[in-house]
């Protein structure tokens, strides 16, 4: 599990703290873009209130002199020549005095009354055209001059191509944004970039960046994502090899039976004179994601000594109730079905219970549920020991003695527990061949398993000799690559489904 969290962990942080490094770095760029965009916006309104200023003057000279023809065709002139100018207008005693627009006329509904400040904005509403504009005025004791300016020239200075930032111009209390009209400044929308005029009296705002934009970063910063990701995702595996490679063998184990990578093999138990197929022996194999089907020679000695060997079993009778429920109405009438187990698992105290609910999760009732029990390591037969299999014989279990003749413990406590068969090692069957002699030893375990009374089951049948030599002895339950070798479920389907008799791999 540590193996696991450990890396996903790394692989976050580096993740977190990347995409946290490269906001923050297009959240300054960002910050400074928009700045430079509102000081570009202030450059070309300033340079427009400079031709306003320029305008000025000349009406300022006629505003010394009479409005006649003559000087207000100039005035006209001037606003003509300047190209973001509408009208110029020179004010005395409160009214319009001369204009640059043919007959004196005038644009605004009203002349503005203004203090001393040299701009404002004046809205649709009190212009004849119903287009604001920006008034600049200059004050003088005998006369004011107003020059206005149209909303079209504001709004394209205020058009900075700058994507998602949008630039206001404001004076006094009024803005005019890129659309609509002069409109009152929200005294609660907080205000975010302003940019000041050092020339006049306006200011730039705009919308300041957002402090964290997955927008942006996607935008603006993809191929450096990409880049984070990679250094995150392989940090993590480096990290997983790394742990893995020091993880001990139990933890791997361990790791293994939690992913559900033990898996049951099934090799059939055949009748060999009937050619029949009487049961599955279940042989764990590890389904390793690299390596493939691991042996239980390698893992299973690691299980035992570590514990592990109970969860191990535990998963596979789980597996095996689910597998031979899927086929329950394939199956002939008092099918075996074998699992080895350790001695250990058999001593721990929940044992009998598991075992319980272990057959009451079969949908076949009938089915002979095997419980073999290894000789080849040193049996502590105890009376724990005895009495549990014992109890488990009583309620249906059917007990076999794995491996006889290779183990060391004695066979005192067959006496005392009930053994309904043995099975004959491997190692005795694979000497059996054609040599009249081959068949000494096993003529001995065979002797000795008769003389105890026990119900015999011949593993590691491969050939035609061991074969005929068995039938012979009339050991009819069989077990071999002769006639199968340990399959996955799927193929044990195939079998079940296809050969109600038995077909032998070599002939
Ligand atoms: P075993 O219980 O004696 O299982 C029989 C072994 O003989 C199996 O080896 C099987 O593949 C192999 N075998 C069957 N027919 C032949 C044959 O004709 N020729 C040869 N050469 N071999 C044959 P496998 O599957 O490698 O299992 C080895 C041992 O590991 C088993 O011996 C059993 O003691 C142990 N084992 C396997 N699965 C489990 C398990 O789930 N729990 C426990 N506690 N032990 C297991
Ligand atoms: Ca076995
Ligand atoms: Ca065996």
């Amino acid at each position: 599990m540590r193996s696991i969290l450990l890396p996903l962990i790394l692989a976050a942080c580096l993740f977190i703290i990347g995409v946290s490094i490269l906001n923050t770095q297009l959240w300054y760029s960002s910050r400074a873009d928009s700045l430079a965009g509102a000081r570009y916006a202030e450059n070309s309104i300033d340079s427009i209130l400079d031709e306003a200023s320029l305008a000025t003057k000349t009406a300022l000279e006629i505003a010394t002199k009479e409005c006649d023809v003559e000087e207000q065709y100039r005035l006209g002139t001037e606003a003509a020549l300047k190209p973001h100018l509408r009208t110029i207008l020179i004010v005395k005693k409160g009214a319009i005095w001369c204009s640059s627009l043919p007959g004196n006329r005038v644009l605004l509904t009203h002349i503005p009354k203004m203090t001393n400040t040299h701009l404002l904005l004046v809205p649709a509403k009190d212009t004849v055209n119903e287009l604001p504009v920006l008034v600049y005025q200059t004050n003088l004791p005998a006369s004011r001059i107003l020059v206005t300016i149209s909303d079209k020239h504001i709004r394209g200075a205020l058009n900075v191509p700058l994507k998602r930032v949008s630039y206001s111009l404001l004076v006094g209390d009024s803005t005019i944004g890129l659309s609509g009209d002069v409109s009152a400044i929200d005294a609660n929308t907080p205000l975010s970039g302003r940019v000041d005029s050092a020339k006049y009296h306006y200011s730039i705002i705009y919308n300041q960046p957002p402090l964290f934009s997955f927008a942006r970063i996607v935008t603006k910063g993809s191929g450096i994502l990409l880049f984070i990701l990679l250094i995150s995702g392989s940090s993590a595996y480096a990290l997983e090899k790394y742990l893995n490679k020091n993880a001990t063998p139990e933890e791997t184990l361990r790791k293994a039976i939690s992913n559900g990578e033990i898996v049951p093999f099934y090799q059939p138990i055949v009748n060999g004179k009937e050619r029949t197929l009487r049961g599955v022996e279940v042989l764990a194999r590890w389904k390793h994601p690299r390596a493939g089907f691991i042996s239980p020679a390698s893992f299973i000695p690691v299980a035992e000594k570590s514990g592990l060997i109970i969860p191990l079993t535990q998963s596979l009778m789980a597996q095996v109730v689910a597998h031979m429920n899927a086929i329950a109405s394939k199956l002939p009438e008092g099918f075996h079905v074998g699992i080895n187990f350790s001695a250990s698992h058999i001593t721990s105290p929940t044992f009998v219970e598991e075992c319980l609910i272990y057959r009451d999760s079969f949908i076949r009732s009938d089915l002979h549920l095997v419980i073999e029990v290894t000789e080849r390591e040193p049996l502590h037969v105890d009376d724990n020991l005895v009495s549990r299999l014992n109890i488990l014989h009583e309620n249906g279990f059917v007990i076999a003695l794995d491996d006889f003749g290779t183990g060391y413990s004695g066979l005192s406590y067959l006496h005392d527990l009930h053994i309904d068969y043995i099975k004959i090692d491997q190692s005795f069957v694979g000497r059996v061949n054609a040599e009249p002699d081959s068949t000494r030893i096993l003529d001995c375990v065979l002797d000795l398993a008769r003389k105890l009374s026990l119900s015999i089951v011949a593993e590691g049948v491969e050939t035609k000799e061991q074969l005929d030599y068995l039938n012979q002895n009339n050991i009819t339950f069989l077990q071999g690559y002769y006639f199968y070798k340990p399959v996955p479920f799927t193929e044990l389907v195939k079998i079940m489904l296809s050969k109600p008799k038995v077909k032998v791999i070599i002939e």
